[in-house]
């Protein structure tokens, strides 16, 4: 007899059409007579709503969508290995420039696609120096023009400098942008979409604060999908609504005691970009020891922006410069507010290298907000922005009493991924917790 009582998400597979039109509007933009943006999600891809006919891909997406699909996956890196790149050099990097290789992409429900989607337009972040390496090489190769953007310390680091100077290259990018694609940026559409963003990630935090709850209703597995909207279309009308839908239909579930693992025993914080070829190990974690992953810094400030706040120092939602009543009527104040908004923990800032030294203390409040029994964290040798600090992070939650382990993998490339041996250091640590298996372990 299950412990708790559980049902499937009824917005599941809406969830799963709105990533797979997402998709085909971009791949099919220029059939329609729009223009393709491609951009690294911080800070934030919402710049480029302004254009009337812009169909913006966050690269993270892009990027994981081919890692996903890992036969795939391994053709893109294999392509880049064929022409001297080592096979050490980031994974998502080396899907995407695979891709632009072989002119192939392929689309979330695994259909083939003859063309891999070059953009009108590109720009990155340097939350670590390679992700701006990703979109340099990418784009001298594919002719595209592109703005990078020097992203130095983010929160708790982002003073009033820190602002002024990421503001001014936002509007920079924004006439770059303006001249390369030679339509006319819209401020009236630019300030629509930037609010919708507001809206949609303070509805994540809401939702992830819902997943506090014991029984947790969602598991980290299922909210990857579900980070996609806000992560490709934050400043749409549909994803402001679908994000209410979300969070009423969490609520729900909470309300009616409703788990997203019937046998939850054991509650999992995890850290960053999981090993996105071998998601199935969560689904061991949860069939085996009813170890249920409630959330990481990755999921949970993904889509949503959080700073730390009131006497216990907790993580809270950043309030929106809509909420604060920021001035937001012209593209400069607009572009400033975004800015601030998104430069507390939201997106990837979390792991800016510059602040990898607060990053376990946000690791360790996760954990305890979250109620987690244990964490494990991940080792991803694919991307060393991410990787660093993680040691720091187990370390401060093993310290506050909560079990902590690292496991390696790699959020690309299967290669690097032992999933054997990944099963049998989970085994040993649920083991040394007294964690009951809830199955037989095969002979
Ligand atoms: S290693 Fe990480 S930070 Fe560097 S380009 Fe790859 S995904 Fe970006």
């Amino acid at each position: 007899m299950s412990k708790y009582k559980t049902e499937p998400m009824k917005l599941w597979k809406r969830i799963k059409e709105f990533k797979q039109n997402h998709f085909k509007e971009y791949h099919e933009a220029h059939k329609n007579g729009r223009l393709r943006f491609l951009g690294a999600t911080a800070l934030s891809i919402s710049q480029y709503t302004g254009f009337e006919n812009a169909v913006i891909m966050g690269s993270e997406p892009f990027a994981a969508n081919i890692a996903f699909w890992k036969d795939f996956g391994l053709k893109c890196m294999e392509e880049c290995e064929r022409r001297g790149m080592t096979r050490e050099l980031c994974g998502y990097s080396k899907c995407v420039w695979g891709a632009q290789f072989l002119n192939k992409n392929i689309m979330p429900d695994g259909t083939m696609l003859s063309e891999w989607g070059k953009p009108d337009f590109a720009s990155s972040f340097s939350l670590a120096p390679c992700h701006c390496k990703w979109f340099q090489i990418l784009c001298e190769n594919s002719d595209t023009p592109m703005y990078l953007f020097d992203l130095t310390k983010a929160y708790p680091y982002n003073d009033e400098n820190l602002i002024k100077y990421m503001t001014g290259q936002m509007l920079d990018c924004i006439e770059q942008a303006e001249k390369a694609v030679g339509q006319p940026f819209i401020d009236e559409l630019f300030i629509k979409g930037v609010k919708n963003e507001f809206k949609s990630y303070r509805t994540w935090c809401d939702i992830m604060i819902l997943n506090q709850t014991i029984p947790a209703p969602l598991d980290e597995k299922t909210i990857f999908s579900f980070i996609v909207p806000n992560l490709t279309k934050a400043y749409g009308d549909d994803t402001v609504a679908l994000m209410q839908e979300l969070k009423e239909e969490v609520q729900d579930r909470v309300n009616r005691g409703i788990a997203a693992v019937a046998n939850e025993q054991f509650r999992i914080i995890t850290d960053a970009i999981p090993p996105w070829p071998a998601l199935e190990l969560y689904r061991y974690l949860e069939r085996e020891y009813g170890g249920v992953v409630v959330g990481s810094p990755y999921v949970i400030c993904l889509c949503g922006s959080w700073k730390f706040e009131n006497d216990k120092g907790d993580l809270i939602p950043t309030p929106t410069p809509v909420e604060l009543g920021m001035p937001l009527t012209t593209r400069e104040e607009v572009a400033r507010a975004l800015v601030w908004y998104r430069s507390h923990f939201s997106t990837e800032t979390p792991y800016n290298i510059a602040c990898g030294e607060v990053l376990h203390e946000l690791t360790l409040k996760i954990a305890k907000q979250w109620h987690a029994d244990g964490g494990m964290l991940h080792q991803n040798i694919g991307c060393t922005m991410q990787a660093l600090g993680s040691m720091e992070s187990r370390n401060a939650v093993a310290e506050a009493g909560i079990p902590c382990m690292n496991y390696e993998g790699n959020d690309a490339d299967s290669r690097e991924i032992d999933l054997t041996n990944m099963k049998r250091k989970f085994d040993i640590f649920f083991e040394a917790n007294n964690v009951k298996r809830l199955t037989k372990k095969a002979a």
